[in-house]
């Protein structure tokens, strides 16, 4: 699949999108007065993620019997309604065919640790393309249940492993337990969190016989926006949100701090001047150490306006600590501040919670004990776990409480490596 002009995407949308047509007549734009060439990008309206989410997926998508079939790719719910995109396959990136190319060893035979949900697009989307060579084996692994997917993965003598950072951290260890050796893991696919340098790290360790390839993507584009390897250590050290760009298949702009996006494909869903709610910063001109062509990177930042925040196998929704927090009416406000740092602890990778809140009366330490039992009984951080579980599981290391009486609303912050950057922009 090759990249479209932007002026054959605009077309392409005008004539076939009735939600396009729609949307840009609402907005007062007709692309076929006012936009003549590639350089009237700016006159497009922007759409944002409201819009977006505001038409369900079938209608806002253009259905093409050409196209084969359609997956669909579910964000991971993150938001009360889950985003689902269709997709008919994930063009394949200059990046993608650089890193098979490093890749030693085998990558046919696949373990899939993600989500039915995910995994059903993965492979959809991925196989026309030939991410993985034909004859490959591929399996769905249970993400609730690593032991069964150890067997699973010794079972078809699996080479290559799709996860996201957390899963394939501690799945590492199930592994080794189940017997299969870690050096027979040659490819890393990883998708799904946020990363960190401690998740970068642990994994480069683990799996030190594997190239791990890692992805910036979103459930509504039809490829990667960004990607990186292992053996990208000059990005490692500006830090764990840097990518390489996909400026083939995307056009970034970067106005204020959200990035938008326009994605050069005849995809269901046209994707033109979207609002990721992403902030980023870009560099040109990269020259990185895994031997990729000198290219522009992007540095992503934290996301704008999310009300929940998910990181190393953790879902932490705003509304839900606030619920927590209303259970000690005499004690706190429902303000706080969520700061969420990634650690690594005895080879494990571990979530460590510093929690701001605004004290009604004197806090002393039995009111610190108190606001940290109700945390770690009442607040779920999976579906099936509370703080408590996750503590007792190694997945939360500590939870730690301090106030702040002038604090008002309430947020979740990602990790300091990832906010600081963009910090001097908020
Ligand atoms: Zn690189």
């Amino acid at each position: 699949m090759k990249p479209l002009s932007l002026h054959e995407l605009v077309n392409y949308a005008w004539q076939h999108s009735n939600f396009y047509r729609e949307l840009w007549k609402s907005k007062g734009f007709n692309p076929e007065k006012e936009f003549r060439s590639d350089s009237d990008l700016k006159k497009i309206p922007i759409l944002t993620k409201s819009e977006f989410l505001s038409t369900s997926a079938k209608s806002r998508s253009i259905l093409n019997p050409e196209d084969g079939y359609y997956f669909t790719a579910i964000s991971s719910g993150a938001t009360a309604r889950p985003l689902i995109s269709l997709q008919s396959r994930f063009p394949k990136p200059s990046y993608y065919r650089f890193i098979e190319s490093q890749v030693k060893g085998s990558r046919s035979s696949v373990l899939i640790l993600r989500p039915a949900s995910h995994a059903t697009a993965f492979l959809g989307a991925t196989l026309p393309e030939k991410y993985f060579p034909p004859g490959s084996i591929f399996s769905i692994g249970d993400i609730v249940n690593y032991s069964v997917s150890a067997h699973i993965a010794k079972e078809i003598e699996a080479d290559s492993l799709v996860a996201r950072p957390s899963d394939a951290v501690r799945f590492a260890a199930v592994l080794e337990q189940v017997g299969y050796s870690l050096s027979r893991i040659t490819f890393v696919w990883i998708t799904g969190e946020p990363l960190t340098s401690a998740a970068t790290s642990l994994l480069k360790s683990l799996y030190s016989n594997a190239v791990i390839f890692y992805v910036y993507a979103m459930t509504e584009g039809p490829c990667s926006m960004g990607m990186k390897s292992s053996l990208c250590s000059s990005l490692d050290a500006i830090g764990p949100g840097a990518y390489h760009l996909n400026t083939e298949d995307f056009i970034f702009e970067i106005p204020e701090k959200s990035s938008i996006v326009t994605a050069l494909h005849k995809i269901p869903t046209p994707i033109i001047r979207y609002e990721t709610g992403d902030s980023m910063t870009i560099k040109e001109n990269f020259q990185c150490s895994c031997g990729f062509p000198v290219g522009t990177i992007g540095i992503i930042g934290p996301r704008d306006g999310e009300s929940s925040y998910k990181i190393g196998g953790c879902l932490f929704r705003v509304g839900d600590i606030q619920k927590v927090l209303k259970f000690l009416p005499e004690l706190v406000t429902t303000d706080f501040i969520l700061r969420i740092e990634q650690k690594i602890i005895n080879n494990r990778l571990e979530n460590h919670l510093r929690f701001t809140v605004r004290p009604i009366g004197v806090p002393t330490d039995f009111v610190t004990d108190v606001i940290r039992e109700a945390l770690k009984k009442k607040l779920y951080v999976t579906r099936s776990r509370t703080l408590e579980d996750a503590m007792r599981q190694s997945i939360i290391g500590r939870i730690e409480i301090d106030y702040n009486v002038a604090l008002n609303g309430s947020s979740i912050l990602p990790p300091d490596e990832i906010l600081t950057p963009f910090q001097d922009v908020a």
